[in-house]
């Protein structure tokens, strides 16, 4: 079993990987930057190494300085937690070749699922259905334009290193195409160095269900279910669920055994994510993520897995040790975001909190870097806390949502606790009847 692991990121998702590791007897290394020297990560971890300044690039993008920190504290493993270098190939490359674990898939399927063409390649070999589109990168704004004809507006052009919703563009019309094309490209060249796009089908009314599977060394290939996570603004997830609302067992088994079945075949290892929209009973695969999401917890409550351990266990060569029937789905979760952000401008609001209050009770769950006095920095992602909670249907866990939402007291920024009491509260939301573009009209309705 490993005996250190250094877990190169910050925030919520390093305390996450922190406390599964203080449960398996696994001493951790917090890196941080400058601008994090208090933070609630640093304060928990056995050992602490200062690796840069506070932008990104300078320390939680650095990888000569994590590996020199592992390096210096002699640890034997290295979590990426999600963001930051989760998905860099390369980075997952060099950790093992200095002679260290890396707690995530191997580099070529990291490489391979982290271009989206490739990806959406393995899968049709794997008989995964997609989203009408492109065969591959669109070479010129022509090809563009023939393909929008035959597979008709409106389409989407998106960026194949693409992520966070950038780099992804709508068109209508065959007017709008060549301003999405030249917008699309010149993001993704921006944000990705890398301005190869192609097409979909732009869906007027899907869900996004994504399905969570955990892999081991020794080809054991398990799903945890669905997370739904429909409710996005701007291509980013605000809530999710587990289940969905939407799905029934029979069709979440049958795109469980399919998926398990092809990843399987591919040799893929540790957890992943494949993420589908789902319109009028028909699943088309989008993106594959080859890490931890951050809205694993809905997973863990409903199935009652600690998927953090589970990544180290496989890490570390075990074996899964139970099948798929083994996975039992328990009642319902819900995860909101709460991001430090103007409820409804979403403005950054970064700053002192002055009073934090954690709410609490049965089925409630808080995964949070937050305490009383804490500054949120301004020079990363703005989640400041996730608050999950598990009840035995959804809307026994609806009401507990309010009741905790209630409870929670996060005082001296700007947080959008109030759009999430906005939500719950909703006769929509409440009927689980919504879609992808639910929200964005919910936000903009006030
Ligand atoms: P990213 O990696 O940037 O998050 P994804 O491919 O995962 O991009 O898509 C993010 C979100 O964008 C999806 O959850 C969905 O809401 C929306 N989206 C992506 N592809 C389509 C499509 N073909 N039609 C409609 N919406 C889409």
């Amino acid at each position: 079993m490993l005996k250190k692991i250094l877990i190169a990121n910050r925030g919520e998702i390093a305390l996450r990987v922190h406390r599964a590791c203080q449960e398996m007897g696994i001493r951790t290394v917090a890196v941080h930057s400058t601008a994090d020297a208090s933070a609630m990560h640093v304060r928990l971890a056995d050992e602490s190494v200062c690796i840069g300044p506070p932008l990104a690039r300078d320390s939680y993008l650095n990888v000569a300085a994590i590996l020199s920190a592992a390096a210096i504290t002699g640890a034997d493993a290295i979590h990426p937690g999600y963001g930051f270098l989760s998905e860099n190939a390369r980075f997952a490359e060099m950790v093992e070749a200095h002679g260290l674990t890396f707690i995530g898939p191997t580099a070529d399927h990291i490489h391979m699922m982290g271009d989206k063409i490739a990806a959406k390649d393995a899968m049709r070999k794997l008989n995964v259905p997609l989203v009408p589109g492109s065969p591959g990168a669109l070479e010129s704004f022509e090809e563009a334009r023939e393909i929008a004809e035959r597979i008709k507006y409106p389409v989407l052009i998106k960026a194949a290193a693409g992520g966070g919703g950038r780099g992804m563009k709508v068109a209508r019309s065959a007017e709008e195409l060549e301003e999405a094309w030249q917008v699309a490209r010149t993001e993704a060249k921006a944000a990705f160095g890398n301005d190869a796009v192609y097409m979909e089908k732009y869906l007027d009314r899907p869900r996004h269900i994504e399905l969570q599977i955990l892999a081991d060394t020794h080809g054991n290939v398990v799903h945890f279910g669905e997370r739904d996570c429909s409710l996005q603004r701007r291509h980013q997830k605000l809530v999710e669920e587990a289940g969905s609302p939407a799905l029934t067992a029979a069709e979440r088994n049958a795109l469980g055994a399919q998926v398990t079945a092809g990843l399987r075949q591919l040799g893929y290892r540790n957890a992943g994510t494949l993420e589908f929209l789902y319109q009028d009973g028909q699943f088309a695969f989008i993106e594959m993520n080859t890490r931890l999401q951050v809205e694993h917890p809905v997973t863990e409550m409903v199935c009652g897995v600690d998927l953090v351990r589970e990544q180290i266990r496989i890490a570390a060569g075990e074996k899964l040790g139970y099948g798929q029937e083994d996975v039992q789905f328990n009642g319902h979760a819900i995860e909101c975001r709460v991001t430090a952000e103007d409820p409804e401008s979403f403005a950054p609001s970064p700053g002192r909190v002055n009073t934090y209050h954690a709410p609490g009770g049965l089925g409630v769950r808080v995964d949070s870097a937050l305490y009383s006095g804490y500054a949120v920095p301004p020079h990363y992602d703005s989640l400041v806390a996730k608050l999950i909670v598990h009840a035995p249907s959804r809307p026994q866990a609806i009401a507990r949502m309010q009741r905790a939402l209630d409870e929670m007291v996060v005082d001296g920024i700007k947080t959008t606790l109030p759009l999430h009491r906005r939500i719950m509260a909703d006769a929509e939301f409440q009927s689980g009847d919504y879609t992808i573009h639910w929200l964005e009209r919910f936000v903009a309705r006030g």
